[in-house]
């Protein structure tokens, strides 16, 4: 049983986690382990599976936005397929090259899917590397499972009478994010540069920046409507005034930083300071949080 399974195992699994296999395959999630919402008439999230997922029902296969983790992805699959109805992958959206967005792309290869991301989440899938939020290092993927489509700064697409707009968010959450927005369904998914009930991850070593993290939420504020539903790529759902709010936050944050900073604080400093305490209630301890950001500004400004 576990020799099939191993052999049912992505390559970009194997790629990536190595050692961890025999467990993590032990921990794979069942198709009754996954968490379907319908958000949308005809569009359901699925959580569960490493990261949240969201698919819509199409006459000629589904539309997904990210993959969850490879170890979990044919648990993933069937879901979608009871779902929405569809026996395929017709576009699947990575939101970024992190492990956990990229499940699906083995699937969405072998169904002659189209594959959409940006063109730096291309460059990273066309690499082995390293993050501080992957353990030890990671692909580079097959190239048959990396994105076929890539674009620049923002595109959209026709699907089953919805127009489907996407855009770039630079330096947010990696250097590679994207965000997908449905708008006749009032439907944002947000990717990784966004979080609804714990901080985002901020892969600094990879191109992340608390500008970035911004920039991300100024330019999704000006897409939604208060009531607009957002989905971040991993948490609860939340609304377009989630998104202002946090918004102003980042505003206020990013100033208070570059004060502290010019104070000469190191991130230890900022961490014990805390400039989110307000927030804590709301989205957890930020300590992580606050020393990625601190160290993408060090990055940033103070030369070797
Ligand atoms: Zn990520």
């Amino acid at each position: 049983m576990i020799r099939r399974k191993l052999l049912q195992v992505s390559a970009v699994f194997m790629a990536t986690l190595g050692a961890g296999l025999l467990a993590n395959l032990l921990q794979a999630a069942t198709a009754d382990d996954i968490k379907v919402s319908e958000l949308k008439p005809g569009v359901y999230l699925f959580q569960s599976a490493g990261s949240n997922v969201v698919a819509m029902t199409g006459k000629d296969g589904a539309l997904v936005i990210d993959g969850g983790l490879p170890e979990h992805s044919e648990a993933l699959y069937k879901a979608i397929q009871q779902a929405t109805g569809s026996k395929r992958i017709n576009t699947l959206f990575n939101t970024h090259w992190h492990p956990e967005q990229l499940g699906l792309n083995q699937h969405a290869s072998r169904d002659g899917a189209t594959i959409i991301a940006h063109e730096q989440t291309l460059m990273f899938l066309k690499h082995k590397v390293s993050s501080p939020l992957v353990k030890g290092s990671f692909g580079p993927v097959p190239e048959k499972e990396r994105p076929s489509k890539t674009f620049k700064t923002e595109g959209s697409l026709e699907f089953d009478g919805h127009k489907i707009e996407y855009g770039y968010l630079p330096a947010a959450h990696t250097n590679g994010d994207l965000y997908v927005y449905f708008r006749d369904l009032n439907l944002l998914v947000a990717g990784g540069a966004v979080g609804s009930d714990s901080w985002p991850l901020v892969d600094f070593r990879n191109g992340a920046f608390i500008g970035g993290v911004v920039r991300a939420h100024e330019k999704l504020a000006a897409l939604v409507q208060a009531d607009t539903m957002v989905i971040p790529a991993t948490g609860r759902p939340m609304s377009g005034a989630d998104i202002v709010t946090q918004r102003e936050m980042y505003e206020k944050l990013f100033v208070d930083l570059n004060a502290l900073m010019n104070k000469g604080m190191g991130f230890n400093d900022i961490v014990a300071t805390n400039p989110l305490k307000g927030f804590e209630s709301r989205y957890g301890d930020p300590s992580v949080f606050l020393d990625g950001i601190y160290r993408s500004m060090e990055m940033a400004y103070v030369p070797d």
